[in-house]
């Protein structure tokens, strides 16, 4: 029997186990797949500790790629397709029934791993940066944790787009692949007090943006580097969550927009989520977008991979491989 990742209490990395567990048949619209590679995402430890409660227990994994083996009644796929996805609980599983309306079809060109590694943090990165605050040539952005799988896609779209990117990073390790990236700029953020080190590089004027995907230790700083009517995209809690915000700091900050979005208001129409996907596999195709994989575990390693994720000592993408 298939094997999947199971969550039966909530709690830490201690509580992924590895399970047979039989995926079940693909019913309307749906497609079962050999799973080539799952991704691990920062969701899946929230999941996981309870932060975002799911009904126990549950397979834990949202993001995969593979290749279909079966076809429920009136879902658009056929056997041999290779589909990839980010918003299927069980990914992290040898096989997972997958709606075809919440995948992709992977084109040929991208192999299973960049398809996999660029469901969930590409298709955030591309939003936040078309959609939350549409980059425009010769911005500066700040993006923190700038080696993170979330992080180094940001760095790479917003400099294509010809926007100049200030990067955070805590080790000089990651401050090397920020720069590879395209960071014109990288701060560390263990060593320095980054929002006066964004107002020197700016001139004192701040930046037009921050993406901020860290929370709790990040937010004071990325209100205070902000320029005026600048936008602090503030879309996930690594460090923890933001406590509760005066508006009045809005107004100090210099009349600032601060938003908490996510993807899935950002994917809501299989024709929005396939046309921000083809973006980024024409991206790879071109050339223009390379996706690191940082990581490969087993599925057995499940908990070791969190244990890295959380830990800060990945970078790039993390996968699973069954
Ligand atoms: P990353 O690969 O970016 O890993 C998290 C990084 O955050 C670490 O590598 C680390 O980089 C940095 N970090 C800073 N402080 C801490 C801390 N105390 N503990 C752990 N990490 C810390 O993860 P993802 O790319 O998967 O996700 C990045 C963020 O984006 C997460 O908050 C996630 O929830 C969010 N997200 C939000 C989405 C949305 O639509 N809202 C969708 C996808 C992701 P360094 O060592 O350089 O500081």
């Amino acid at each position: 029997m298939p094997t999947a990742v199971l969550v039966s209490e909530t709690g830490g990395p201690e509580v992924l186990t590895v399970t047979e567990a039989e995926p079940g048949s693909p019913g309307p619209g749906e497609v079962l797949v050999d799973v080539a590679a799952a991704g691990v995402n920062y969701i899946d430890t929230y999941h996981r500790s309870g932060a975002y409660p799911l009904p126990l227990p549950f397979r834990i994994g949202l993001e995969g790629a593979g290749t279909v083996t079966a076809v429920g009644e009136g879902a658009d796929a056929k056997v041999g397709d290779r589909i990839a996805w980010s918003s299927t609980l069980g990914s992290y599983a040898a096989q997972v029934v997958v709606p075809v309306a919440a995948a992709v079809p992977v084109p040929d060109g991208v192999d299973d791993q960049t398809a996999a590694a660029l469901m969930l943090q590409g298709l955030t990165a591309h939003y936040l940066l078309t959609s939350t605050y549409a980059v425009q040539p010769g911005d500066t952005v700040l993006v923190h944790a700038a080696a993170g799988g979330v992080g180094l896609l940001l760095t790479q779209l917003a400099t294509a787009r010809g926007a100049r990117v200030i990067g955070t990073v805590s080790t000089a390790e990651k401050a090397e692949l920020a720069r590879a990236a395209g960071a014109a700029e990288v701060i560390r953020y263990d060593q320095v007090d980054f929002a006066p080190a964004v107002r020197e590089l700016t001139g004192g004027e701040g930046v037009a943006a921050v993406y901020d995907g860290v929370g709790a230790s990040t937010f004071d700083g990325s209100l205070d580097s902000l320029r005026r009517r600048g936008v602090l995209a503030l879309f996930g809690a690594a460090s923890g969550p933001v406590p509760p915000v005066d508006p009045q700091r809005l107004n100090r900050a210099g009349s600032v927009f601060l938003t908490r979005p996510t993807l899935a208001d950002h994917v809501v129409t299989t024709q929005e989520l396939r046309g921000r996907a083809a973006d980024l596999f024409d991206a790879v195709l071109a050339g223009e977008l390379s996706v690191r994989i940082g990581a490969t575990y087993a599925l057995d390693d499940a908990r070791t991979a969190h244990e890295d994720l959380e830990g800060r000592r990945t970078t790039g993408k993390v996968l699973l491989i069954p």
